[in-house]
């Protein structure tokens, strides 16, 4: 599942590439992702020009000439692919998560412009595609989401203020979007172990030291990633696995029963879950 290191990977993608760019042709082949394709779309961008392309969250923002915003989530599985008109590269996908080449199953959406093509193909259709007419819904839109985790305003006193009384775990918390928006699981793992924190922990037992740690390996670990795939797509024509080079960053997830990474720490990585998610700990130094 795309979390926000990759889409923000797709959205520099699609900065590069169709920013100022007008869209000639949409073909929708089929309109039932997660929520139905509004039956106007098609005629409200045919012939926009792309002004911005930004992300929230998981969310990348297409702004519009005519004041629309398109917002795009890839859910589950969707991927975003570019295929030039003339030179037939191999390479299509935008971002370096699942297929490196355009599937000939499940494209569903293609937005056409003069020289190439940007498709959208989503096995699961968990992701979709939303138009919103103003500035002011756009906002509106956003209002219930938590600030980013790589944003200043997830410092210490708004997480202090929010895990007074609070009884949920702190790994929950971190994957709650109204708290704090673009975690995801792999995240969450990677952020509390090198936090030091047990992910079963009652929010509102985190002692200042732990909030500072968190608030600091938040940003850091999400920026790690959004380099590391930033870095990872320039090779991603070179290497077979490309998951695999993704996943060497990890120091936690999926190292079920391998040392942990910590100097003078002699504990195992154990799997466990909450709210059915995998979750890996060392117990000796996540306390
Ligand atoms: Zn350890």
């Amino acid at each position: 599942m795309p979390e926000l290191p990759e889409v923000e990977i797709v959205k520099r993608s699609l900065n590069n590439k169709i920013k100022y760019k007008k869209i000639k042709k949409i073909i929708i082949t089929n309109r039932n992702l997660r929520f139905k394709v509004q039956k106007d779309f098609e005629s409200l961008l045919e012939g926009r020009l792309i002004t911005n392309i930004s992300r929230f969250s998981k969310y990348i923002i297409l702004s519009l000439d005519n004041h629309y915003y398109c917002l795009i989530h890839l859910g589950m599985s969707g991927t975003l692919h570019l295929i030039d008109h003339k030179k037939k590269e191999k390479i299509t996908n935008l971002s370096f998560y699942h297929s490196k080449f355009l599937p000939k199953k499940h494209n569903h959406i293609k937005i056409k412009f003069s020289n190439f093509t940007i498709t959208y193909n989503d096995p699961r259709r968990f992701g979709f595609f939303k138009l919103l007419n103003s500035k002011k819904k756009l906002k509106k839109y956003f209002q219930r989401f938590g600030p980013e985790a790589t944003s200043s305003k997830f410092n210490f006193k708004f997480i202090k203020h929010r895990f007074l009384n609070k009884k949920k775990n702190i790994k929950n918390c971190l994957l709650d979007q109204n708290f704090v928006s673009g975690i995801g699981n792999i995240y969450a793992n990677e952020i509390l172990f090198r936090s030091k924190i047990n992910p079963f922990k009652e929010a509102k037992k985190l002692t200042n030291k732990e909030i500072i740690q968190l608030a600091k390996y938040s940003k850091l670990v999400l920026n790690l990633s959004i380099r590391f795939g930033g870095s990872s797509i320039k090779d991603f024509k070179n290497i077979k696995g490309v998951s695999g080079l993704f996943q060497n960053s990890f120091k936690v997830y999926n190292r079920e029963n391998k040392n942990c990474v910590r100097k003078n720490c002699k504990g195992k990585i154990i799997r466990t879950f909450i709210s059915n998610r995998s979750s890996f700990i060392c117990k000796f130094c996540q306390k």
